[in-house]
């Protein structure tokens, strides 16, 4: 029987990155980009004003302080937005505003709050409407500015021809807004996986039903569709097949047709009424694995049938959980083109015993804290792997070997941080 790195070295060894695409800017949120980005413009695409203020020849200010205020004509009122066409000539200025473009003349902005007008008021003054333009107020300035101060040169920040964002990158919101102030209205990514979902168990009823007589709510199809969206990827819910290979098969095709990945749920056991393994057999599947060395999620199968890739998942709630987050996850982020893998793990400190039988790698659930700088694992409560609740309170999977029959408290175990992002 496999252990769990010989199955997940299988897995990325199998999956293969899927395609690119062009995506539009506002859906590449997490997707990985497919192609350097190269600035066709200047950012910012023109010197501006980085204050309200008075735009200026310093050459005028130079000598300005407190002890020698000086005083310039205000020719002109300049908004974002506007195109100034007045040239600042010596001794003159012009009010400008943040973000606007400096007109000709002026290399230098002197702050509103460093400045002062005939009727006393600095920001009353220049909040006052006179855009007819007939009867600015002369400016004094009674502070020293910096040569070039408070002006944002076009370019400072990308110029044209620059290489911005290089292939490969996951794209977050900071980069999702450069591209934007690029004029890059879509851009070529990695697409996103389509995973469809099959449950099987006659069991099973829909999560808007009301309980009967042996049977169970349908709880995997929610948790693994949660799970692939958190992944990045797009679920398709097929339903619920009844424990029969017609039933099976024509699920499993209808799944292969519309997805990259197909997620079985159940039926995938030794059971007389698991037929999951077998009619993937008689479809010709090509089977890399079926069973693991490991608690939960032992029965996990992994098939290649025309060219998708079929997870066969434990109907256990907890084992379905563990494995997708253990094996599917990764071969998701595989084929959407991320390079990080793995979750950070720690090596932490239990806080109490774990027994357990020799043989398998137990993942036991645990809440992770970290105070005076070592981690600490609780673990979640009773780890049977149909309780669910063990998996709601749980951040960390800790790993306990297989050859290990006991860890004592204040002992550390590997852990793996299952709510913080991959980072390797
Ligand atoms: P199986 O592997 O089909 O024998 O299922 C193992 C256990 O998981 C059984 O107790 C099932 O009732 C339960 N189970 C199977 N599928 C689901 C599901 N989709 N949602 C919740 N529990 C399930
Ligand atoms: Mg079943």
């Amino acid at each position: 029987m496999l252990n769990p790195k010989e199955a997940l070295d299988i897995v990325l060894a199998t999956v293969e990155t899927l395609e690119t695409e062009a995506t539009p800017l506002e859906q590449a949120l997490g997707l990985v980009l497919a192609e350097d980005i190269i600035s066709r413009d200047d950012i910012p695409p023109f010197d501006n004003s980085a204050m309200d203020g008075y735009a200026v020849r310093w050459e005028d200010v130079a000598e300005a302080a407190a002890d020698h205020p000086v005083t310039l004509d205000v020719i002109d009122d300049i908004k974002a937005g506007d195109t100034p066409l007045k040239e600042i000539m010596p001794g003159a200025a012009a009010r400008i505003m943040t973000g606007a473009q400096m007109p000709v003349g002026a290399d230098t902005v002197v702050r509103v709050e460093d400045t002062t007008t005939d009727d006393g008021g600095a920001r009353e003054a220049f909040e006052t409407d006179e855009s007819d333009g007939s009867s600015f107020k002369p400016v004094t300035i009674t502070v020293k500015v910096k040569s070039k101060g408070n002006v944002r040169r076009a370019g400072e920040d990308v110029a044209t021809g620059e290489k911005v964002i290089d292939a490969g990158r996951e794209l977050k919101p900071a980069e999702i807004g450069l591209l934007a102030s690029l004029g890059f209205p879509e851009v070529q990514t990695v697409r996103r996986a389509r995973i469809a979902i099959v449950t099987t168990g006659d069991e099973l009823l829909e999560v808007g039903q009301p309980l009967e007589p042996g049977k169970i709510r349908n709880s995997n199809a929610y948790s693994l569709a949660a799970q692939i969206t958190e992944a990045g990827a797009i679920p398709i819910r097929l339903g619920i097949a009844s424990d029969t290979k017609e039933a099976a098969r024509k699920l499993f095709t209808e799944a292969l047709d519309q997805a990259d990945i197909v997620l079985t749920t159940g039926g995938v056991s030794v059971g007389k009424y698991d037929v999951v393994k077998d009619v993937l057999d008689e479809m010709g599947a090509e089977q890399k694995f079926w069973k693991i060395a490991q608690k939960p999620g032992h029965p996990l199968g992994f098939w290649v049938l025309n060219g998708r890739y079929v997870f066969g998942l434990p109907g256990n709630p907890v084992a379905t959980m563990v494995c997708f987050e253990e094996y599917v996850r990764p071969a998701i982020r595989k084929m959407m083109g991320r390079t990080y893998l793995f979750r950070p793990e720690v090596q932490a400190i239990l806080t109490s015993d774990i027994r357990k039988r020799p043989g398998r790698l137990h993942y036991i659930r645990v809440r992770v804290q970290k105070k005076n700088g070592d981690y600490y694992a609780e673990s979640t409560g009773p780890q049977g792997s149909g309780i669910l609740k063990s998996m709601v309170l749980a951040d960390g999977l800790a790993l306990i070997p297989p050859e290990i029959e006991s860890v004592k408290a204040g002992e550390r175990v590997r852990t793996r941080l299952i709510s913080q992002p991959e980072d390797h």
